[in-house]
């Protein structure tokens, strides 16, 4: 078994991340903002905020930090989100989800200015990667994408798992998971099947997969059965149990098989807040490129 060290790749791109940072402190005095927004006290969103802040420090990137009410209306949210579209100082803008009452996150999101949004959720962005042609164009076009999924293509590139000409089952289909990450591989040009809970006969497609990536939300759901040796298994969830943290994958079945895979925790995790940073610092160098290209002479990046 090879086990991909998700802390370890997470920590270099953060360094690098870091570095370019500076640069550009040292270049045009400024250095990209992200606001972050909280709505009520779910004390895992103030966990996962508090660590994003926290990353944004070591990195050098400056965070403003917002907290509304639980209560707080979508028009609330939206009056906060509208300012933060107009700050200049603003470059990224997260909405930490789900929110109390979530049936209206997609709403509040659809409010994020495209080029600050660091989640990758709006359509707008969404929609991109979706027209992509391969993974040039969406370098070339800035695109943000969702970071947990980014973060997993980042993985499988610094582990040298080859994509191209591979099947890969994608087990999952949310907005933030599944599918922009059905999308990057196919980018990558891998063959991809998405599988849901309505997929028949997943263990024989899992099976037959070079690259099995589980993001559904159920402990331990997938073991030896449904990997072959020589595959890779890319384990997304995060499961609270009595025993444990856990993931999807039942790591236990498959730690003696031949293959490449991610542990929980120290895999896929730390790749997330790494990739908003990422994000960060794109829509930093797009904001800046697109004021520059409005006012020519006026390089500032
Ligand atoms: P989600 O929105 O709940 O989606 C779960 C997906 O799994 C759905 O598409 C669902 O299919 C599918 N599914 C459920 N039961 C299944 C079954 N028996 N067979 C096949 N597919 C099944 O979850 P998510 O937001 O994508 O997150 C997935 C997991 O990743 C969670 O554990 C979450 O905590 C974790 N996560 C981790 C990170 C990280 O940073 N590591 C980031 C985000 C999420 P249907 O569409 O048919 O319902």
């Amino acid at each position: 078994m090879i086990l991909i060290d998700g802390k370890k790749i997470s920590e270099e791109k953060r360094l690098e991340i870091k570095q370019k940072v500076e640069k550009i402190k040292l270049e045009t005095g400024k250095v990209p903002g992200l606001a972050t927004i909280l709505v009520g006290e779910d004390p895992a969103s103030k966990v996962y905020i508090g660590s994003k802040i926290k990353a944004c420090r070591d990195a050098g990137i400056r965070s403003f930090h917002h907290s509304l009410a639980a209560d707080s209306s979508k028009e609330d949210i939206a009056a906060l989100i509208k300012k933060l579209n107009a700050d200049p100082e603003i470059d990224g803008i997260l909405l930490q989800l789900p929110l109390p009452d979530n049936s209206f996150a997609d709403e509040c999101v659809n409010n994020i200015d495209p080029a600050k949004d660091v989640d990758g959720l709006h359509p707008y962005n969404a929609g991109l990667l979706n027209l992509s042609k391969n993974r040039n164009d969406i370098t070339e076009k800035n695109i943000l994408v969702s970071c947990t999924p980014s973060g997993i293509i980042h993985l499988l590139q610094k582990s040298n798992v080859q994509m191209e000409g591979k099947t890969a089952v994608v087990i999952g289909r949310s907005n933030l998971v599944g599918k922009p990450l059905s999308m990057l591989l196919l980018a990558n040009n891998a063959t991809v099947i998405m599988a849901h809970s309505k997929t028949k006969n997943l263990k024989e497609l899992c099976k037959s997969a070079d690259i099995v990536i589980a993001a559904i939300g159920k402990p331990k759901f997938i073991n030896k059965d449904f990997i072959k040796d020589g595959a890779c298994a890319i384990d997304v969830g995060i499961n609270r149990t009595a025993e444990g943290l856990c993931g999807d994958i039942d790591f236990e079945s498959v730690k003696d098989m031949d293959i490449t895979i991610t542990p929980v925790p120290g895999g896929v995790g730390p790749m997330t807040i790494t990739m908003l940073l990422d994000n960060t610092l794109k829509a930093f160098v797009g904001r800046k490129a697109a004021q520059c290209a409005a006012k020519p002479g006026r390089l500032e990046v």
